[in-house]
C-alpha cells in the first residue's frame, strides 16, 4: 500500500458493534457511558430504513464519533495497513504456486488497473496462469443500497470483461455468494482450489470493504497466502495530503491546491498501465474449466423489468470501450466550454461518464491524464479553462474519498460535524413521496427527480437542487433522500453521494447552514432559463409559455398545470426557508462538544 500513517494512541475497540468497558475514555459529567448510547433520533432512523438493523448496530453516538476525531478508536484504512504491516514479512517469503489471482472489485476494466497489471507481471515472471474473479455479493448489494440500474450495468460489464480477459488466454470467474461474511472463506478455498499463493486487489475505501479485506489479509496470512493491495481508484491516494499542521483537509478549496501541487510533484500518478500480459498457453489449458464459468443473471431483487432494462442499456452502454468512447468524444467536443456551461442542465454539456467512473470502466488517472493530454500545458491548473475546471471536479471525486477514509464515521449514518446529529429532522412520509415522485409542484426538482427516475442520472445542479430542497424546504432526513438516491442512481457512489448530500444539506465538510440554502425558483430560472430541461421531463408543463414554467401556479398559468394534472408545491419556500434556520440552530446548539 503506497500511503503510511503513524501509529495512533488506541484507548477504544475498533469495532463499532463491541466495545472495551475498560479502555473507555473518562466522562467529563460522571454520566452513563455515551460512547454505545444510542442518539436520541436513532430509534426513527431505524425505523425509517435509515440504518438497516440487520447489518449494523442502531447509529452510534456522538461521542464515538468524537473518539474518531480524537484518534482513539483506529480508523478502518488504518486496521487495514496494521494488518498489512503485520503481515509483511510473511508476504515477502510467499513462493508463486500454481496461480496468481486477480480479484475485481469496482475496478471493471483491463486497462490502467494497478492491481491487474502487477499481478499480471506476478504471474508472468513465475510462468504460472493469471486467474481473475468477480464475487456477487448478494448482502452488500442490499446492505448498500445498490440501485438494480447499477447492478444491470455492472453485470453487462462482467460480460463484456469476460470476452476481452478470454481473449488473453484469461478465465474470468464470477461467482454469487449470499452472506457477506462468507466472502473471505469463499475466497480462500477458491485459492485452495487453484494452487494459487497470490491474490491481488485495489482498495475500496467503504468502511465494511476495508474491514474485510484487512480480515482477508490476516486469513491469508495465516494460511501461508499472500494478499496483495494497491491504491488505485483515487488520482491521489487517500491519506498523501495534508495541512500544513500535518492535519486532514475538510475544505475543498486549499485541499485541491495541494492535490495539484502533488500531481505536478508526482507527475507518475498520471501514468497510464497497459492491459495485462497474454497468459501462456499452457497456462490457458490449466486452467480451461474456468472458461465455462457462466456470468449469473442479475439477482432477482435487483431485476430491472424488461421495458427499463431496454432503455438502460440504450442509455448507458457498458464496459471500458463504451468508458473511452464517452471521454474521447467529450474531450474531442465539449470540454473546452465546460466550464461555461456545465451549470445547466438544458444543455448536456457534461461528460457523463460517472457511471464509469464508479463501477471502475474507466480510472480517475486516465480520465485526467486524457483531459490534461488536450491541453496546451502538463499543468493541471493552467491552460484551456474547460480543461482546468474539468479536472478539478473529477478532483472532487477523490477529495469526497479522502474524507470519507479519514472520517469514517461518514459512512455510519453520522454527519460530518456529530452536533449535527442533534437536527430534528421529519419524516412527513406524504412529503416524502411527493419528492420520490417528482411531484412536489416545484417543476425543477420535479424535472430532476423524474430524470433520475427515467435513466438513473441526474444532472449535478440538479442533484444539489433537488437535495437542498429535501432538507431545507421539507425540512426531511438527509439520509432518507442520500438512500433514494443510491436506490435510483446508475453512477451511485457512497463517499460523493454521501459528499454531496452532506454539501447540500448542510451536514457535511464546510456545512454553512445558514448560508446555504437554495431558492428552488431562483435555482431554476437561473440555471434552466427556456424551461428546456423542464420541459423535456415534466410532460405536463410542455404547453406552458415563457417563465411560467417554473411556477405555474403563481405566474398564470394555473388552468393549464391543473388540467394537466401538474401538483401545486407542497410548500411555501420562504416558510419553510425560516423553519430550516430554526431548525438547525436548535440542533446544532444542543450538543456542543
Ligand atoms: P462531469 O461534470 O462531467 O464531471 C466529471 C466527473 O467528475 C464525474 O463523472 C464525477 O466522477 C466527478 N464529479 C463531478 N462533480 C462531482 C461532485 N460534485 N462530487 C464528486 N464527484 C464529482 N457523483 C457520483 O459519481 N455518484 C453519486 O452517487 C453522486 N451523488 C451525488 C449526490 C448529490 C446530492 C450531489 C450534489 C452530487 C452527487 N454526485 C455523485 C456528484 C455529481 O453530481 C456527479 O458526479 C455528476 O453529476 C456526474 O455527471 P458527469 O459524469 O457528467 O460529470
Amino acid at each position: 500500500m503506497a500511503s503510511k500513517r503513524t501509529a495512533k494512541q488506541r484507548v477504544a475497540s475498533d469495532d463499532d458493534t463491541k466495545e472495551e468497558p475498560a479502555k473507555r475514555p473518562k466522562l467529563r459529567n460522571g454520566a452513563s457511558d455515551p460512547l454505545r448510547e444510542p442518539h436520541r433520533f436513532a430509534a426513527e432512523a431505524e425505523e425509517h430504513g435509515i440504518v438497516l438493523r440487520k447489518f449494523y448496530p442502531p447509529e452510534m453516538s456522538n461521542a464515538r464519533a468524537r473518539a474518531y476525531n480524537d484518534n482513539k478508536i483506529p480508523r478502518p484504512i488504518e486496521q487495514l495497513e496494521a494488518a498489512v504491516e503485520e503481515t509483511a514479512s510473511m508476504r515477502k517469503d510467499t513462493k508463486v504456486k500454481e496461480a496468481v489471482i486477480h480479484w475485481f472489485k469496482t475496478d471493471l476494466r483491463t486497462t490502467d488497473n494497478r492491481a491487474l497489471w502487477e499481478a499480471s507481471q506476478k504471474a508472468r515472471e513465475a510462468g504460472v496462469p493469471l486467474i481473475c474473479i468477480y464475487i456477487v455479493s448478494l448482502e452488500d448489494f442490499e446492505a448498500h443500497f445498490t440501485s438494480p440500474p447499477r447492478v444491470d450495468f455492472v453485470m453487462r460489464t462482467l460480460h463484456e470483461l469476460k470476452r476481452d480477459l478470454a481473449a488473453l488466454d484469461i478465465p474470468l470467474h464470477v461467482e454469487t455468494v449470499a452472506k457477506r461474511t462468507k466472502i473471505q472463506e469463499r475466497i480462500v478455498e477458491f485459492m485452495d482450489e487453484w494452487g494459487a499463493s497470490h491474490l491481488y486487489a485495489n482498495i475500496e475505501y467503504e468502511v465494511d470493504e476495508l474491514r474485510r479485506d484487512a480480515r482477508i489479509v490476516r486469513v491469508c496470512a495465516d494460511r501461508g497466502l499472500a494478499m496483495v493491495l494497491f491504491h488505485d481508484t483515487c488520482v491521489v491516494p487517500p491519506g498523501a495530503l495534508h495541512t500544513g499542521a500535518g492535519k486532514q483537509y475538510a475544505v475543498y478549496s486549499p485541499w485541491y491546491r495541494a492535490w495539484v501541487a502533488h500531481v505536478h510533484a508526482n507527475q507518475e500518478l498520471l501514468s497510464l498501465l497497459e492491459p495485462p500480459a497474454k497468459n501462456p498457453a499452457a497456462a490457458r489449458e490449466k486452467v480451461a474449466a474456468l472458461f465455462d464459468c457462466e456470468i449469473p443473471e442479475v439477482p432477482e431483487n435487483k431485476r430491472l423489468s424488461e421495458e427499463d432494462a431496454a432503455r438502460f442499456r440504450a442509455t448507458w452502454p457498458a464496459g471500458e470501450r463504451e468508458a473511452m468512447a464517452r471521454l474521447e468524444k467529450f474531450c474531442d467536443e465539449k470540454i473546452g466550454a465546460y466550464g461555461k456551461k456545465r451549470n445547466f442542465p438544458g444543455d448536456a454539456a457534461t461528460s457523463s461518464i460517472s457511471v464509469h467512473l464508479a463501477a471502475g470502466t474507466l480510472s480517475a488517472r486516465t480520465a485526467v491524464r486524457t483531459a490534461r493530454d488536450r491541453n496546451k500545458t502538463k499543468k493541471l491548473d493552467a491552460g484551456v479553462e474547460g480543461i482546468q475546471a474539468w479536472i478539478s471536479e473529477v478532483a472532487w471525486r477523490d477529495f469526497y474519498k479522502h474524507v470519507l477514509v479519514h472520517w469514517p464515521y461518514i459512512c455510519m449514518n453520522k454527519p460530518f460535524k456529530p452536533e449535527y446529529a442533534n437536527i430534528e429532522w421529519s419524516y412527513n412520509s406524504a412529503h416524502f413521496e411527493a419528492w420520490c415522485a417528482g411531484r412536489t409542484g416545484y417543476p425543477i426538482v420535479d424535472a430532476a427527480m423524474r430524470q433520475m427516475r427515467s435513466i438513473g442520472y441526474m444532472h449535478n445542479r440538479c442533484r444539489m437542487i433537488a437535495a437542498s430542497f429535501l432538507s431545507k424546504d421539507l425540512l426531511l432526513d438527509w439520509r432518507l433522500g442520500e438512500r433514494f438516491f443510491m436506490e435510483r442512481l446508475i453512477d451511485g457512489d457512497f463517499a460523493s453521494n454521501n459528499g454531496g448530500w452532506g454539501f447540500s444539506a448542510s451536514v457535511g465538510v464546510d456545512p454553512q447552514p445558514y448560508f446555504r440554502i437554495f431558492n428552488p425558483l431562483l435555482q431554476s430560472e437561473k440555471f434552466d432559463p427556456r424551461g428546456e430541461y423542464i420541459r423535456k421531463w415534466v410532460p405536463e408543463l410542455r404547453g406552458v409559455e415563457g417563465k411560467a414554467v417554473h411556477d405555474p401556479y403563481n405566474r398564470g398559468a394555473e388552468e393549464k398545470a391543473r388540467k394537466e394534472g401538474y401538483p401545486r408545491p407542497i410548500v411555501d419556500h420562504r416558510e419553510s426557508r425560516e423553519r430550516a434556520l430554526r431548525a438547525y440552530k436548535a440542533g446544532i446548539g444542543r450538543d456542543k462538544p
